[in-house]
């Protein structure tokens, strides 16, 4: 196993994600024994640490990450969870949500404590002093209940670096959705330079992109094979990250034995792409990308009537013809109504701008229809915040 340094701690490169572990769809219980085994194979291979979240696996995955840790001494690896802020639909009481959370995974403090998924829609709650949350996280660290505080984030560079300014010096690490396709897709490039920007550890969450680039197609995965032909997809897209120096954590959302022996063998060393491996992984991002080509330029926006922001639009398109579905829709449900794709007025301004042709009246009317149609977040709310509270109240 490779390790990292950070803050003096000898991190595992791989983590253990605990947000797929298989459900029996007949009971909705986890495969306890298949988690366990999974967990002594990680474990006995040298990696240290173990990412949960409240809302996970509608509040299970803690408690079973919990019983296959409980094998271990504590001290021997790192524990990482998450607030809920976004799963809640009003105030709640912080503190027990916290402290449920610690009952849950049977320990008396998180070696790591997020925010999660921070995003345009979200940050408003755990910013506003009505919730309370960051003063009582903060609480929580002083108390030594949390050793070391970062957030997840799902949003844009603008509110990533807009965010950090508001809060320096509070958080050491910043989790991101980032893998060789959303390196360009979702500007995870950006955001992992405006994270080191601010001295920041990166943490990675999606390497295969939910396994989109863990088993490509057959036409994608022969230019892999080229390479050498034992390797996997998945392989490539951890060794992508493998070369960004400043990746503390690669997560891994593991469910399978095999799977956790294929990344364990990735992890065995470090191994970052040749330039031409590289140059292959991003040719196949292009050729995985749907939508249309913007580029960013902002030409378009000057002569917008209704001021949208068009390129952070076209993405949220982009994004939802590649196959991203809820994170990119919370950050539609994050703009004033007369900033949504719904606003505009089809004059046309913005196509005359643009230098790569794009029909922009065409595709902000699929976009806003892609978004009315889609899953809301706010549903997804209303079932989680129920969850949470009825488990509060020790139904
Ligand atoms: S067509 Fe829509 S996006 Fe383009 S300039 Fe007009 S209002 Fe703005
Ligand atoms: S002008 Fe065209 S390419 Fe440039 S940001 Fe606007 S839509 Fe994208």
């Amino acid at each position: 196993m490779i390790y990292n340094d950070f803050h003096g701690l000898k991190l595992s490169r791989l983590g253990f994600g605990c947000m797929r572990f298989k459900m029996d769809p007949a009971t909705g219980e986890i495969d306890q024994e298949k988690v366990n085994a999974m967990f002594r194979l990680a474990y006995e291979s040298g990696v240290n640490y173990y990412d949960t979240a409240y809302p996970y696996l509608d509040g299970k995955s803690e408690l079973a990450m919990a019983e296959a840790l409980s094998a271990y001494p504590r001290e021997s690896y790192y524990l990482a969870d998450k607030f809920p802020g976004h799963s809640i639909s009003g105030p709640i009481d912080n503190i027990a949500l916290f402290n449920k959370s610690l009952e849950k995974c049977r320990t008396e403090y998180f070696d790591f404590y997020l925010l999660h998924n921070i995003n345009e829609w979200s940050v408003n709650r755990y910013e506003s002093d009505e919730y309370h949350i960051l003063a009582d996280v903060l609480k929580m660290k002083e108390e030594g209940k949390i050793r070391h505080l970062g957030f997840s984030f799902h949003g844009g560079p603008e509110l990533l670096e807009d965010f950090l300014n508001r809060h320096e010096g509070i958080f050491e690490f910043v989790q991101i959705q980032c893998n060789y396709l959303d390196w360009t897709l979702q500007d995870a490039k950006k955001k992992y330079d405006i994270i080191t920007g601010h001295g920041l550890g990166v943490w990675i969450m999606e390497p295969c992109r939910g396994g989109k680039l863990a088993v490509l197609d057959e036409e994608l995965s022969k230019k892999l094979k080229v390479f050498d032909e034992k390797a996997s997809d998945a392989s490539y897209a951890f060794r992508f990250l493998q070369g960004l120096d400043n990746i503390k954590m690669i997560l891994s959302g593991m469910n399978e034995v095999e799977q956790v022996e294929d990344n364990l063998k990735t992890f065995e060393e470090y191994k970052p792409l040749s330039d031409e491996e590289r140059d292959t992984l991003f040719a196949i991002a292009e050729a995985l990308k749907q939508g249309v080509p913007c580029t960013g330029c902002r030409y378009c926006c000057k002569g917008c009537p209704m001021e949208l922001d068009i390129p952070m639009l076209i993405e949220c398109y982009n994004n939802f013809k590649t196959g991203a579905g809820m994170n990119i829709s919370v950050r539609i449900d994050g703009l004033d109504d007369d900033k949504k794709p719904s606003a505009c007025i089809g004059c046309g301004q913005c196509s005359h701008a643009c230098p790569q042709g794009i029909d922009v009246p065409a595709v902000m009317v699929e976009l806003n229809d892609l978004y009315v149609k889609g899953p809301k977040w706010a549903d997804t709310v209303k079932t989680r915040d129920k969850i949470i509270r009825e488990e509060l109240k020790g139904k």
